[in-house]
């Protein structure tokens, strides 16, 4: 058993109890203490002047590589990433070779986080078999054995008819789909956001469009069955504009986005850096700007890093065989607490977008700091400034366009079920 934590001084800020005030936090037993609760006297005294406590931020869109790409990633190595990000717990991605479609591959992966210490782990089963987009994969035995959603990420479910069955078929398990929104036939052999700039560098283009038709496709059903959608990485404008519209209509969806939409535009491709290259593709300041606004009026629901692990023989390698995606965990916080800086939203929505949101998005526990809750706890020094380099990211890869850049703003505790399992000191 964890010895008793009395965490003091600190800013607590969690909007589910509609609390934002400076105080101590006491923690026994895993789990949060109501503030009248006396300590015992064994407990831990941690002097928090100056920093904030939250509700444990939670990353529902992360891909940890086990089983079969070791290399990039391990479960234990993304789990111990995230914790020194500040997350007490992440969803893990299907698309691992062999991917994740099965009781056995679900429970793989619960037991290899069970024996690492980091984050939570929880696991995204597959839409299909093989998540080769032909048939439905055995969501009732993945979701028994621990799945939280399913997904064909990396891919899209490109057949409509089996995305409108996965829709059917998820609600038996109160569980959502979450949509990989991309129209292959459009952004096929696709390196970069289409356009001018990519016209100048030689590059071929990947259309907004080839997100926005699947955007609206899988809105279309989910507004048709009335089940659960979660639409990933949203990176367009106008896909904001569609999920604005269907909410306003109804339609039960949620949609996150990442750090690098509301923090880069398709100029980071630079001199053909295959740290900006990831699908969908980074786009215009127009669309940044709209990802912000929809991230600000709650258009978008949460804020995921679609953490993608990539060794140097995917990445150090000509722009358009370059493998897509970047690391995310330990850049995601300073980046979003950037959007508090410009004034793009308040401390109150980033625990929304990074905690509350995701918690509800896969239904599990989180996003509060409730007395009786488990003791799941976020400490950010909002004024710590920092450099992010190499040779202090914990991820196993380093495939990051942020790497050099300064921050002020990061997590420095991390609190799982009452235990610390990340300190900066
Ligand atoms: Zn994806």
């Amino acid at each position: 058993m964890s010895r008793p934590l009395l965490l003091k001084n600190g800013r607590i800020i969690d909007p589910a109890n509609n609390i934002d005030r400076i105080g101590d936090l006491l923690v026994t037993a895993g789990k949060c203490r109501a503030a009248a609760d006396s300590p015992p006297p064994d407990a831990m005294e941690i002097d928090l002047t100056g920093k904030w406590l939250l509700p444990g931020l939670i990353d529902i869109h992360v891909h940890l590589r086990e089983p079969g790409e070791e290399y990039k990633e391990t479960i234990a190595s993304g789990m111990a990433a995230a914790a020194a990000g500040g997350f007490t717990a992440v969803a893990c991605m299907p698309n691992t070779t062999p991917p994740l479609d099965s009781e056995s591959a679900i429970s793989f992966v619960r037991e290899q986080a069970r024996l690492a210490q980091g984050a939570k782990v929880y696991p995204v089963g597959a839409v299909s078999r093989g998540s080769k987009g032909r048939e439905l994969a055995d969501m009732g035995e993945m979701r028994r054995a621990g799945a939280v959603a399913f997904s064909d990420d990396g891919q899209p479910v490109a057949d409509s008819q089996l995305m409108r069955r996965a829709l059917e078929y998820a609600s038996n398990y109160n569980c959502p789909i979450i949509s990989h929104a991309e129209e292959l036939s459009l952004s096929r052999n696709g390196a970069m956001n289409e356009g001018a700039f990519a016209t100048r560098l030689g590059l071929r283009g990947i259309p907004g469009a080839a997100e926005e038709i699947m955007v609206y496709r899988d809105l279309s059903l989910a507004a048709y069955t009335g089940q659960r959608l979660h639409l990933a990485h949203i990176s367009t404008a106008e896909s904001v504009d569609l999920i604005r519209r269907a909410k306003a209509a109804g339609c039960p969806v949620t949609a996150e986005t990442t750090p690098h939409y509301f923090s880069l535009t398709e100029e980071a491709v630079g001199s053909y850096d295959t740290n900006a290259k990831m699908n969908p593709p980074l786009r215009t300041a127009a669309d940044m700007e709209a990802v912000k606004e929809g991230l600000r009026d709650g258009t978008l629901d949460a804020i995921v890093t679609d953490h993608a692990p990539h060794s140097i023989l995917e990445k150090e390698v000509e722009f358009a065989r370059a493998a897509n995606g970047i690391i995310g965990l330990e850049t995601s916080l300073p980046l979003t607490l950037c959007l508090i800086r410009e004034g793009v939203i308040d401390e109150r929505r980033l625990v929304e977008l990074m905690s509350i949101n995701p918690a509800r998005i896969i239904g599990v526990e989180g996003g509060s700091l409730s007395a009786g809750r488990r003791a799941d706890i976020t400490v950010i020094d909002p004024a710590l400034n920092f450099c992010y380099e190499r040779q202090n990211i914990v991820s196993k890869s380093k495939n990051s366009p942020f790497i050099g850049r300064h921050f002020t703003g990061k997590a420095v505790m991390t609190i799982v079920d009452g235990e610390i399992v990340y300190s900066a000191a």
